[in-house]
């Protein structure tokens, strides 16, 4: 019989700027998250924690998720900030992007997004967006009002119009996909995608067959091409395998 097998990596790196990483990340077997932390120190670092701590419950080993169980774990991340935030008045208005890939029970894949961190497929040397950021200057892309080449400098590019740690509680984007051997998955938050071009980073993963060396590999080009935010990157792998 033969089957999916699923191998992956992750890095992430403070990068050459900021004092602290804002970031989190979480990468176990069907499950695959990075979260982008946002508002005054140390809020976003609390926040982007927070949120993955409370999606970490989907990977209990006897779950089996489906489309629901995410929209919970969504809304219920963004009580917990919500709750934070009236409970430290330092940490008032705290947020985080959320961004990922979940195996659900019935053997498809779940891209969720809220904010501007990504979800990337790779295969056959293409490089596909499979999210789309709830951000100012996509709204403008949107609307026919700006190149998308020049969203990438864009003043307001940092706006984020959709987050974790809202009221009303944010709806998530959730798209379905049936897995294909050969695939790649990238998540990632904006300190790669603003340092590193679509070209460069297929270049890595074209060239980097073992998913933690990719990984470790784009962190790398992004924190020498500038490392201005925090960046963070996970790789998945999809291959035929075969059992007997
Ligand atoms: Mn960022």
């Amino acid at each position: 019989m033969t089957v999916l097998s699923l191998r992956y990596g992750c890095s992430t790196d403070v990068g050459r700027l900021r004092s602290q990483n804002q970031d989190r990340l979480l990468a176990r077997d069907g499950l695959f998250l990075v979260a982008d932390g946002m508002g005054g120190q140390p809020a976003g670092e609390v926040a982007s924690a927070l949120a993955i701590a409370e999606l970490a419950s989907l990977a209990e080993p006897a779950r089996e998720l489906d489309v629901t169980d995410l929209i919970e774990a969504v809304q219920q991340a963004n009580a917990r900030l919500l709750d934070e935030g009236q409970r430290d008045p330092e940490r008032y208005g705290l947020g985080t992007t959320l961004t990922g890939v979940i195996r659900l029970a019935d053997g498809q894949w779940a891209i969720l997004n809220v904010g501007d961190s990504r979800v990337y497929r790779f295969a056959g040397d293409r490089l596909e967006q499979l999210t789309t950021d709830h951000s100012a200057v996509q709204q403008l892309v949107d609307a026919g009002l700006l190149d998308p080449r020049a969203a990438l400098h864009h003043p307001r590019r940092n706006v984020v119009t959709r987050s974790l740690g809202i009221q009303p509680p944010p709806v998530p984007d959730i798209e379905l996909r049936r897995p294909e051997p050969g695939e790649q998955f990238l998540i990632c938050s904006d300190g790669l995608t603003n340092e590193l071009s679509d070209a460069e980073i297929a270049a890595v993963l074209a060239a980097r067959v073992d998913p933690q060396e990719a990984a470790e590999e784009l962190v790398a080009q992004a924190v020498a091409a500038g490392g201005r935010d925090n960046v963070s990157v996970i790789v998945v792998r999809l291959d035929l395998a075969d059992t007997n």
